[in-house]
């Protein structure tokens, strides 16, 4: 097949969703351009160091060997050999998921929900309501729908029960990988594909000088193709169909547009229709991630840790180091603060001399003489982390999973899918789309 001759395809977006689909066009002779608005490629999976040998990415960041492997970076990745969640409640820590279940009311009403939910066979109307009939009152109230809103910001009577679909699975199946990791001293993946099986054999790595890796490589040999700094500014739609796309005031002729950008913004670059009108008003989480530096190691019970109660600010704590150790210089240790938040409001325009003090105050409850061995902080801040799933536009979520509606449109990636997906998964699914694209090019 050849698709020389045809006009290029215009890829939004490098990061992991824009450079697979580069890539793969590549692979099948498609030409194309890829304009990435920043001045760098990797996009969320970007990797930052501070000069005094600590190193972070956005939140706390793994990927699969199997990833790994399909992008040809398998022999510079190290094998992550513990990943553990721990619940921290009550000045107690409970882990995730056997701690929990030895809890005797989240355990009780755990039973009684499922019994309870077989017996009524409708489905849940929304996240807390999925979260009771899937774990109890008891571990929903306390545990998950608290956890939900400071991560999403908003009640989680008004979220989607989706929510839940990006929970891992099974019982059984969690408890089998968690048991192959502790035989296998591997930190074996759980809840982190639904697009690939998940097995013993599939474990956590991570790549030698950060996860900006995989994008270098993907990247490597399309150089001449990638155009940073061009943010597009409009796509233009004529007939329901896709032709040009506009950046820095030149206009490009296209045969296709693959987006990688959030829903809400490809609705403001789409010119000539307003099929993408109702994607305007879909929102994402802001978070702000401080990277505490200490002095010392093992500062928290477990790798990640969970807070659901309310006197926190933040929700989730990750020592990565505890899974990482070459993520700090020895007897240091890091550890990220996550805070949800919208942009422009007091956390989002704090400094980070203020927010690293915000952070203390309350760490000093789990970690004892917290402001002794505190070395400062790095800040990162993404107004994009988290897809909000609000149930008022769950319908037009659910039909834009299916198409764009505008011929020659796709919206991948994992904002731009508008889904909690891990790499792994915008990597499979971000190839079937770049796969269909072809096979509609040569048509
Ligand atoms: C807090 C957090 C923790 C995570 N932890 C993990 C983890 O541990 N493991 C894991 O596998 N995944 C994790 N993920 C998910 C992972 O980071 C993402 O799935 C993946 O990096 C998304 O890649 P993407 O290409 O879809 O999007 P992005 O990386 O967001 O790339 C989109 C790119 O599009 C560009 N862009 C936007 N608009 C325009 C425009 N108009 N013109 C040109 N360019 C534009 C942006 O600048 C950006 O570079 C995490 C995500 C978050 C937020």
């Amino acid at each position: 097949m050849s698709l020389n001759g045809k006009k290029p395809v215009a890829i939004i977006g490098g990061g992991l969703a824009g450079l697979t689909a580069a890539a793969q066009l590549r692979r099948h002779g498609a030409p194309f351009v890829l304009y990435e608005a920043g001045p760098k490629i990797a996009g969320l999976a970007m990797t930052f160091s501070d000069g005094d040998g600590f190193s972070y990415d956005f939140g706390a960041h793994f990927i699969t060997n199997r990833l790994a492997a399909a992008i040809g970076i398998g022999s510079k990745c190290r094998t992550v050999r513990y990943y553990g969640e721990t619940v921290f409640m009550d000045g107690r820590t409970y882990g995730y998921p056997f701690g929990l279940m030895r809890v005797p009311r989240f355990a009780f009403k755990g039973v009684v929900a499922k019994a309870a939910a077989f017996k009524k066979g409708n489905a849940p109307q929304s996240a807390a309501e999925w979260y009771r009939r899937n774990y109890g009152s008891a571990m929903a109230d306390e545990v998950a729908i608290p956890l939900t809103e400071a991560w999403s910001g908003v009640a989680a009577d008004k979220l989607s029960p989706a929510v839940g679909d990006s929970l891992p699975g099974s019982i059984s199946r969690t408890i089998m990988l968690k048991l192959a990791s502790r035989l296998t001293r591997r930190a074996v993946a759980c809840g982190y594909s639904r697009e690939m099986p998940e097995t013993p054999n599939v474990w956590h790595v991570y790549p030698e000088g950060g996860l900006g890796l995989l994008c270098q490589r993907l990247a490597s040999g399309l150089e001449e193709d990638i155009k940073l700094e061009s943010p597009v500014e409009e796509i233009l739609v004529e007939d329901g169909r896709v032709v040009a796309v506009r950046a820095k005031g030149f206009e490009q002729e296209v045969s296709a547009v693959v987006s990688t950008a959030p829903r809400h913004i490809l609705a403001k670059l789409v010119k000539g229709t307003d099929a993408l009108q109702p994607l305007s008003r879909f929102r994402y989480r802001p978070m702000v991630f401080v990277n505490m530096r200490f002095q010392g190691r093992g500062l928290l019970p477990d790798v990640v840790i969970w807070t659901p109660e309310n006197k926190y600010p933040f929700f989730r704590l990750t020592e990565t180091p505890l899974s990482m150790p070459w993520l700090a210089p020895e007897g240091k240790t890091l550890i990220t603060v996550d805070i949800g938040c919208n942009v422009g409001d007091e956390t989002w325009s704090m400094d980070e001399e203020q927010l690293g003090e915000f952070c203390l105050g309350h760490l000093e409850d789990m970690i004892p003489n917290a402001r002794q061995k505190y070395l400062g902080c790095r800040v990162l801040r993404t107004p994009i982390a988290y897809p909000v799933f609000l149930n008022e536009y769950e319908a037009d979520r659910q039909r834009f999973e299916l198409s764009t509606g505008v011929e020659g449109l796709y919206s991948i990636g994992r904002n731009g899918e508008f889904s909690h997906i891990f790499m792994e998964d915008v990597y499979w699914r971000t190839m079937k789309r770049t796969r269909q694209l072809v096979a509609s090019l040569d048509r």
